[in-house]
């Protein structure tokens, strides 16, 4: 599966309904001044993949998610990301028949929020099973290397490196098996 387009309506400076599309199937760069909406598109992708650590979308609570925190006028903040799904080898379980799944996450005003599935409600779990099938956690804390947090990489030490290569290869849960039954 890759991103091929996403909507943000609503969600953070993106008042009006806004497309992104043309993304490449492994690499893609945002280029843009200062303050364009850059980082919010990556706080977008975060926010529909369900990351739970809002201030890692430098967000305080849910509502702050919508345009203006709901003062401008706007009182929904909604993003879909349509994926394609024609590779089968990286399909998950299930969506074999479906060329593309798009997944939809919508807050409203009080911070209370719901996911759609190919247009239909689904429950969050149902979401996160999804994106678990195909070990694409966003909650993984060495998932994402957000704005500000290079150094912190730079300045690592081996091990740390090679934990967080194992963590986000999802080969981290072997070795610390591997560690325990060598305990016993
Ligand atoms: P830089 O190049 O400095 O990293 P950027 O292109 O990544 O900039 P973003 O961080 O995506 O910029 O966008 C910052 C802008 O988004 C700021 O002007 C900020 O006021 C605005 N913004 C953030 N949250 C909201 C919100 N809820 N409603 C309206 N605007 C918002
Ligand atoms: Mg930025």
């Amino acid at each position: 599966m890759f991103i091929k387009s996403i909507v943000l309506d609503g969600f953070k400076s993106y008042g009006q309904r806004t497309e992104v599309t043309g993304f490449d199937e492994q690499f893609n760069a945002i280029t843009g001044l200062n303050g364009s909406g850059k980082s919010n598109i990556l706080d977008a992708i975060c926010f529909v993949l369900g990351i739970t650590n809002l201030t890692h979308v430098r967000a305080a609570s849910l509502q702050d998610l919508i345009f203006k925190s709901g003062q401008g006028g706007v009182n929904k903040a909604t993003v879909s990301i349509t994926f394609d799904n024609t590779n089968k080898s990286q399909c998950p379980p299930g969506f074999e028949c479906y060329s593309e799944i798009v997944i939809t996450r919508q807050v409203v005003m009080g911070g209370k929020n719901k996911y759609l599935m190919n247009g239909t409600n689904v429950p969050n779990k149902k979401v996160q099973d999804l994106f678990c099938s195909i070990q694409l956690n966003v909650n993984n804390p060495h998932f994402l290397i957000m704005q500000g947090k290079i150094t912190k990489v730079l300045n690592m030490k081996p091990p740390e490196i090679l934990a967080m290569v194992e963590e986000a290869a999802g080969t981290r849960m072997y070795e610390v098996k591997r560690q325990e039954s060598q305990k016993m």
